[in-house]
């Protein structure tokens, strides 16, 4: 999920660096192979971050139910059973001989839809706080979060808190 945020908002947000290297470097971060990682896989990265940004910014269940439908019509997922690491036997939506890119994809794409199963649209969105464009999502247990970062949650908060005190 963080893999996926990382993506949208390096591709689509203002500021935001979408170049082979940043890609490299989100990729590693989110442990994601990024030895695996090639130049020439940086435009199809770039492509999938701009499919998913409408996922987070829609406002209707339905919406964001017949993006995600389309999307794995489109790249139907490849369940493959592995027990690497240390959390013992697990689903992966990719065979490991897939390439890197369609892993990527099926990944964060079942991860969305895992999420949208359980909790609705109330869990990922755009940042609440004023000029800022940047998406997230939010697998906390109480689920309250409405800003993609501290640094925005304070800004707004420290902003209506003025606000209130010059009332
Ligand atoms: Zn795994
Ligand atoms: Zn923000």
């Amino acid at each position: 999920m963080a893999a996926a945020v990382a993506l949208v908002n390096a591709v689509t947000s203002t500021g935001g660096d979408a170049s082979a290297g940043a890609l490299r470097r989100l990729l590693r971060e989110n442990r994601f192979f990024s030895e695996e990682f090639e130049d020439a896989d940086a435009a199809e990265f770039r492509r999938w971050g701009r499919t998913l940004r409408p996922f987070f910014e829609a406002t209707r269940l339905q919406e964001a139910t017949a993006l995600l439908n389309r999307l794995m019509l489109e790249s139907p997922p490849r369940p493959h059973l592995s027990d690497h690491g240390p959390h013992g036997l697990h689903l992966h939506y990719a065979p490991p001989s897939s390439r890197l890119p369609d892993r990527f994809r099926a990944t964060t794409l079942m991860n969305l839809a895992e999420l949208l199963v359980e909790h609705g649209l109330g869990r990922t969105g755009v940042c609440a706080a004023g000029g800022c464009d940047r998406v997230y999502a939010d697998t906390s247990r109480s689920g309250r979060r409405r800003f993609c970062s501290e640094t925005c949650a304070n800004r707004t908060n420290v902003a209506a808190f003025r606000a209130r005190r010059k009332e």
